[in-house]
């Protein structure tokens, strides 16, 4: 079975369990319909790493990155790239559309989305890595861990993704639209994942390090 097939089955609960053809065939149709109807964009800008005396910050903005988790995962990291990424929103109205008939369709287009969106945003990491000529120590996003998800407007303004790429979010801090991401990058430094923290923190089962089986820095 082929990758992005064993991701959207663990994102819709099912590992290492036999699949019935019927799903296996529903997988990937949603598949192809989504990477059909959503228009994937993203932007990104990469900054020094300013160690402020309230928290660290990429240079040159107002935005403060407060917290342990992400100190740790910009541990030995120069630089710090912000990147924003979307499906747009043909793929949410894909989704919505399907829910009122058929919730099960609906549900697996949903993982497709959030798998292709992991994509969009792996590329994108390599593209940022290539720019910056250093490797990535991989991506932390807003609400993973003690990093807030009140950074979110504060995020999208430094990359002016609204008006880059569509990408706005509300009040409520939700994503718009909604199979979306934000995430920061830190690059050149590669500090070795500790274990034993994913238990009690609240990023579980969402956050990068995890789905990848690895443990943030
Ligand atoms: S779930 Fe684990 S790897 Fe992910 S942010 Fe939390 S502690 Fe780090």
């Amino acid at each position: 079975m082929d990758r992005t097939k064993t991701e959207v089955l663990r994102y819709l609960g099912r590992r290492r369990q036999a699949v019935p053809a019927e799903l296996d065939a529903l997988v990937e149709s949603c598949m192809a319909l989504m990477r059909e109807t959503a228009a994937p964009r993203h932007v990104w800008r990469t900054f020094d790493v300013e160690d402020r005396a309230d928290g660290l910050a990429p240079a040159g903005t107002e935005l403060m990155l407060p917290g342990q988790d992400i100190r740790r995962c910009l541990t030995g990291c120069r630089r710090v790239a912000l990147l924003a990424a979307t499906l747009g929103v043909g793929a949410d109205t894909l989704i919505r559309r399907w829910e009122h008939t058929d919730l099960t369709r609906a549900l697996v287009l949903d993982a497709c989305a959030t798998q292709l969106i992991e994509e969009v945003c792996d590329e994108a990491e390599r593209a940022v890595e290539a720019d910056a000529d250093m490797k990535s120590a991989g991506r932390f996003s807003p609400g993973y861990g003690d990093l807030p998800l009140t950074l979110q407007p504060g995020f999208l303004a430094v990359l002016d993704a609204g008006r880059r790429i569509g990408l706005t979010c509300t009040e409520s801090l939700i994503l718009l639209p909604r199979k979306s991401v934000t995430a920061l990058i830190g690059l050149g430094g590669r500090a070795r994942p500790a274990a034993g923290r994913c238990e009690s923190c609240a990023a579980r089962g969402v956050c990068d390090f995890a789905k990848r089986g690895e443990v943030c820095p």
